[in-house]
């Protein structure tokens, strides 16, 4: 079919949830997609911090030929071999004890917020609210979306569920004055990509830590963005030296395969017990074969290094670009999750680049969001900065 067909194609039949570009992707290399009409783009959205390891890597392609073949899915009322060695990579790799497995970010965030209801009804004395912050994401279900601080998303949605409260991110005061008689943990992304690539101070998760650890609250840390790798290390909280009492991943997981995974302490996890929450999918043999093969690889290839090298340089590149075109306000990033925020909405120069043969993100309006693969080269952050440098100077 033309591309003209199926736009109109999707036009017709797809419930208009997004605001889709013309374009329609059928192919992917690398860190290269093509389009319907051979057109080929630079992708430095990867799926939204999705495919780590880029398009089609030949592990991954490998494994899921291997494993569909060989069993693609059974209940979890068995027991499932990748499952169970996808479970113990993440426990061995994380300062966690627990894995539960689910299909995506926003469920990862549910888990974990069921499980923190159900441990404090048992041990906290009947409190249930949770702190998150403003301008945060958390998912599209009903819970997540009302975990997420931020407005726009709640539209029409009303009644949105009890129990949430939000304040200002990257102020320790603030949280700490929030903490009522009913609260049992604290919600929070180590940096807010959804709403612009926002890294806090030095120390903030830390201070999140001392503070639930002298409250006694849970600390759950969604790393659904910036887990697998995307900061330089396995976790962002690594980094920071922190080991909270659960963390989400999702994104990244499964290189585009759906999965997603809540971490636990064994403390915290021992709520959770047979027939209390589950999954039909979650943790199926495809889903946690791919999941394990995305880790292994990542670990052996130096992709944690490479992300950290080159994210380093990409930072740089775009510092001289801000030097250049005083319609960049500042740029920022740690590894791989880059931004450059705008004095104006960036939505045509996404389209310019687009144009040019680069994919980029613009998020909160005015912010060009970059989250490519891991596997990025110098020689493609180059290509990048010629083409944003060019489209800046075009519009
Ligand atoms: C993308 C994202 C989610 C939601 O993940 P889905 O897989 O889209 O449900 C949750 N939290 C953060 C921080 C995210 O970036």
């Amino acid at each position: 079919m033309t591309t003209e067909e199926l736009i109109a194609l999707s036009e017709r039949c797809l419930m208009q949830t997004y605001k889709r570009f013309p374009v329609v992707l059928t192919r992917g290399l690398g860190v290269h997609v093509w389009d319907n009409d051979g057109k080929s783009y630079l992708d430095l959205v990867a799926g939204i911090a999705v495919c780590a390891l880029g398009h089609s890597h030949p592990s991954v392609v490998e494994t899921i030929k291997r494993q569909a073949e060989t069993l693609t899915h059974v209940s979890n009322f068995f027991h499932i071999e990748p499952q169970i060695l996808l479970a113990r990579f993440l426990v061995e790799n994380s300062p966690f004890d627990k894995v539960f497995f689910c299909n995506s970010g926003a469920e990862a965030n549910e888990a974990a917020i069921k499980l923190a209801r159900k441990y404090a009804s048992e041990n906290m004395g009947g409190k249930y609210e949770l702190i998150a912050m403003q301008e945060s994401f958390h998912g599209r279900t009903l819970a997540t979306v009302t975990a997420t601080g931020q407005e726009r998303f709640h539209a029409g949605f009303a009644p949105l569920l009890e129990g949430f409260r939000h304040v200002p991110y990257n102020d320790l005061a603030a949280l700490e004055s929030a903490i009522a008689d009913k609260t049992c943990g604290v919600l929070v992304e180590p940096i807010q990509g959804e709403s612009g690539v926002v890294i806090p101070a030095p120390g903030y998760l830390q201070g999140i830590r001392r503070i639930c650890d002298e409250r006694g609250l849970l600390m759950i840390v969604d790393e659904v963005q910036t887990g697998i790798g995307r900061t330089g290390t396995l976790f962002a909280c690594e980094q920071e030296d922190v080991a909270p009492d659960m963390i989400t991943i999702a994104k990244a997981l499964g290189n585009g395969f759906p999965i997603g995974a809540l971490l636990a302490t064994d403390r915290i996890a021992a709520a959770f017990v047979p027939g209390c929450h589950g999954s039909t999918f979650g943790g199926n043999p495809l889903a946690t074969a791919v999941g394990l093969t995305v880790l292994e690889t990542i670990l052996a290839e130096g992709v944690l290094e490479n992300c950290r090298r080159v994210g380093d340089y990409f930072l740089k590149r775009l510092g001289e670009l801000k030097e250049k075109h005083p319609r960049i306000r500042e740029v920022r990033g740690r590894g791989l999750i880059l931004a450059v925020e705008l004095t104006e909405p960036g939505a045509e120069l996404v389209l310019e680049c687009m144009k040019r043969g680069l994919l980029i993100n613009c998020t909160n309006g005015n912010v060009l969001r970059f989250v490519p693969p891991l596997i990025l080269t110098r020689a493609d952050v180059d290509k990048a900065v010629e083409i944003l440098d060019a489209a800046l100077e075009e519009r």
